[in-house]
């Protein structure tokens, strides 16, 4: 190194300190931006990253110079390189750089110019304990917003930055967009999840550092912590999404015991719609807590609206009007415990290629189910071929899957006429339909006939 310039860490800077140089780690970085010179039309860049040196202590930094000069260096170095810097200065941050950079906890900003400053890799290993810090998320982790609550709040979070803890659940291919100005630019999406509820979050990358990082990232496996995600409204897909943005900085396998949670969760989570539902069925806590009246018309107007990304619940005062107890069709199957879906009784194993079982990481486990579908009407329409939850299917025909089996036809005809045109009070989980699910999943998690007195009551007018 020069001689008479010390390694300072960050926290010891100061504004107008130039006489140092610093081992920091690359922890976020942009595309350079090329800026027209209204002087003389000539073009400069300018790029922004990240440096860390220690858990509580980052800083931006802001490099100008040539256009390619520019592209150059943001093409030699990446997140997770370990950098020196030499001839930067350090001056305090301007508010508008806080539109552009992430939130750091320096109130400065490092300023590095072509042909003054230098950066090069850190090639002596001694700095192990910088690596570390690749893992350390930038905000508290108690600092997020849960998926539950985009989605439930998405009109409120428009145009909003929240931090999330997700895991990753499929990334797509990069694809060629043609811009307005003829300029061809990548976009990446990858659909991410956690424990808080069953419909994933698309995560738009326009950055081709976060594109190329994503290569790396493993579904149902990388969890993500990402500080400072623009939420917006995407009208295409009819639902809010997130975008990566110069503020937005990605923790990768974040170090923290709420990650090895969500990653235990995604591992095992049900990504198919049907399984999803019965997920949300099995383990709805308690159906008597559902509570809220609605018809059927109502409840099918709610499904298809497209207004509700996740799912809803109601109370519907509504006769049996199918009720197949004695068709040609088996009403009961084996489910996997692992991923929720049906396994086939004459293979005995699931198949399904995404469950942990298939891919020989789990023991199977099998439960035997009633697979079940009910059609109810009142006043104001229909909602065919409900699912019924298993549990709730046991407790009206008052008997096991095994048990019905093995019933003769004569007991599952009587069985059928308990129900069929009988008035009853179903409690429903209604998945919505959405861009991907054409039509919305029903299923009834408690049924119980009502008396007339009690169904004239409770029926809603519309
Ligand atoms: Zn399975």
């Amino acid at each position: 190194m020069a001689a008479g310039i010390a390694k300072t860490p960050i926290h010891a800077l100061s504004h107008g300190s130039n006489e140092f140089f610093l081992v920091a780690i690359i922890i976020a970085k942009q595309s350079p931006r090329t800026i027209s010179m209204k002087s003389d039309g000539s073009s400069r860049s300018v790029w922004n990253f990240t440096l860390r040196d220690s858990p509580a202590h980052y800083i931006n930094v802001s490099f100008w110079g040539s256009p390619e000069f520019m592209e150059n260096m943001a093409r030699t170095f990446h997140i997770g390189d370990i950098v020196d810097i030499v001839k930067a200065k350090a001056t305090y941050a301007r508010d508008q750089d806080a539109n552009f950079m992430p939130n750091v906890t320096s109130p400065l900003v490092l300023r590095m110019s072509e042909g003054i400053s230098e950066m090069c890799l850190h090639t002596e290993q001694d700095c192990a304990e910088l690596v570390r810090l690749l893992r350390l998320p930038t905000r508290p982790i108690e600092a997020r917003v849960t998926l539950a609550d985009i989605h439930h709040n998405s009109q409120a979070l428009q145009g909003k930055y929240v931090n999330l803890l997700v895991v990753v659940s499929s990334v797509g291919a990069v694809r060629q967009i043609n811009t307005k100005r003829e300029r061809q630019i990548e976009c990446r999406e990858v659909e991410m999840m956690d424990n808080s509820c069953a419909t994933c979050l698309t995560l738009q990358i326009w950055d081709s550092e976060v594109i190329y990082q994503a290569d790396n990232w493993k579904r149902r496996e990388t969890v993500l912590f990402i500080a400072d995600v623009k939420l917006d409204w995407n009208n295409y897909r009819k639902r809010i999404c997130a975008a990566v943005t110069g503020r937005t900085v990605i923790t990768e396998n974040p170090d923290c015991p709420e990650a090895i949670q969500q990653r235990n969760h995604a591992r095992t989570a049900p990504t198919v719609a049907v399984a999803i539902l019965d997920h949300l069925a099995t383990n709805f806590a308690d159906p008597a807590s559902i509570s809220t009246v609605m018809s059927c018309n109502t409840v099918y107007s709610k499904a298809v609206s497209g207004e509700f990304g996740d799912s809803f619940t109601a109370l519907v005062y509504a006769a049996v009007i199918e009720f197949d107890l004695d068709g040609i069709y088996p009403l009961t199957a084996t489910k996997c415990l692992q991923c929720q879906q049906l396994v086939d009784d004459s293979v005995g194993l699931c198949m399904n290629s995404e469950c942990p079982v298939s891919s020989g990481l789990e023991r199977p486990v099998t439960e035997r189910i009633f697979d079940l579908r009910v059609s109810l009407a009142d006043h104001t329409g229909s909602l065919d071929k409900c699912r019924m939850s298993s549990s709730a299917a046991a407790h009206m025909l008052n008997c096991t899957p095994d048990d019905f089996d093995l019933m003769s036809l004569d007991a599952k005809t009587a069985l059928k006429w308990q129900y069929l045109f009988h008035r009853c009070a179903s409690r429903l989980v209604i998945l919505p339909a959405t861009n991907n699910r054409h039509s919305p999943l029903l299923s009834i998690v408690a049924i119980e006939k009502v008396s007339l007195t009690e169904y004239a009551e409770k029926l809603p007018m519309y």
